[in-house]
């Protein structure tokens, strides 16, 4: 009797050193990426159907690794036509975002507010936006630094992730958004392209990151001169380019090591172009699966 509860008083004290050993270390980073859908009765049935399914096919083009800083994302989605339903889980949060304490990885999360107007009028917008948001916790999840806020660099991170909604569309509902909506390219993009490296600077400049998407798709272009296929440019700006996890000091060493371009020869390349989103577009056949296999 006295030795079977000595056996275990012994088990429970070993029990619970190995258990405080545990907590000790690291926690381990989850194998899956977890997006938590809060997606809310105002929005009508038909965009729900469709995001579910636009998540479901960006799951399986770029599917987001989890990283021991960024392995989970809460997504807050509604209609405009209601009085923020999530205020009391991110405030005052509205329009479209990744949004949250930069350093914290319970702190970030996507905010989908779909106007309602754009519901109605059944605008590309309200399933671009979620292409767009996609590639942005995508990028996130390739570049700690852009994660934890210490890259602007507007012109690639917007023009990305604008470029990269756009071939979703063009894809998948056979629309050329380039054409459509972000048409209205700044000479600016020409004349003046560092001021696109940051928001301020440039967002008088940059409707629906137009300019910003011209830039991008130049960048392409350059890099198909130099001989590159398409497919094997878009793979370098939308993918190689951030795993290099570059940062506001750094980014211009990163950009030539990436492209084998310095970024002044590419801002003087932007000369020899008309600021016309049309003389720059990617095939309109491009599948972006070509861009990421
Ligand atoms: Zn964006």
């Amino acid at each position: 009797m006295k030795k079977t509860l000595l056996f275990f008083s012994l088990f429970f004290i070993l029990s619970c050193s190995s258990s405080e050993d545990e907590d000790e270390v690291t926690p381990t980073t989850p194998t899956e990426f977890k997006f938590e859908y809060n997606i809310h009765s105002s929005l009508p049935s038909d965009w729900v159907t469709e995001f579910n399914k636009i998540m479901k096919n960006l799951d399986i083009l770029i599917k987001v690794k989890p990283t021991a800083y960024f392995y989970k994302l809460p997504i807050y989605a509604w209609n405009d036509n209601v009085d923020k339903p999530y205020k009391d889980k991110i405030g005052d949060a509205s329009g479209a975002s990744i949004s949250g304490n930069g350093a914290s990885v319970n702190g970030k999360y996507m905010v989908l507010e779909i106007p309602n107007n754009e519901l109605i009028g059944k605008h590309w917008h309200r399933f671009s936006v979620i292409a767009h948001e996609y590639y942005h916790v995508y990028q996130m999840s390739l570049s700690k630094n852009f994660f934890d806020g210490n890259i602007e660099l507007k012109w690639m991170s917007e023009g990305g992730a604008a470029t990269f909604e756009s071939l979703y569309i063009q894809q998948h509902y056979s629309h050329n958004y380039f054409k459509s909506a972000q048409d209205r390219v700044d000479i600016a993009a020409i004349n003046t392209p560092s001021i696109f490296e940051t928001y301020s600077a440039s967002s008088s400049k940059d409707s629906n990151y137009a300019s910003s998407v011209f830039m991008f798709l130049v960048l392409v272009k350059e890099l198909q001169k130099s001989g590159l296929t398409e497919t094997q440019a878009f793979k370098l700006v939308l993918k190689d380019f951030w795993i290099k996890n570059p940062t506001d000091g750094n980014w211009k060493v990163k950009f030539q090591e990436t492209f084998s371009i310095s970024v002044d020869q590419f801002y003087n390349s932007l000369k020899s172009y008309t600021a016309d989103i049309k003389t720059v577009l990617p095939d309109e056949n491009l599948k972006l699966e070509s861009i990421y296999n």
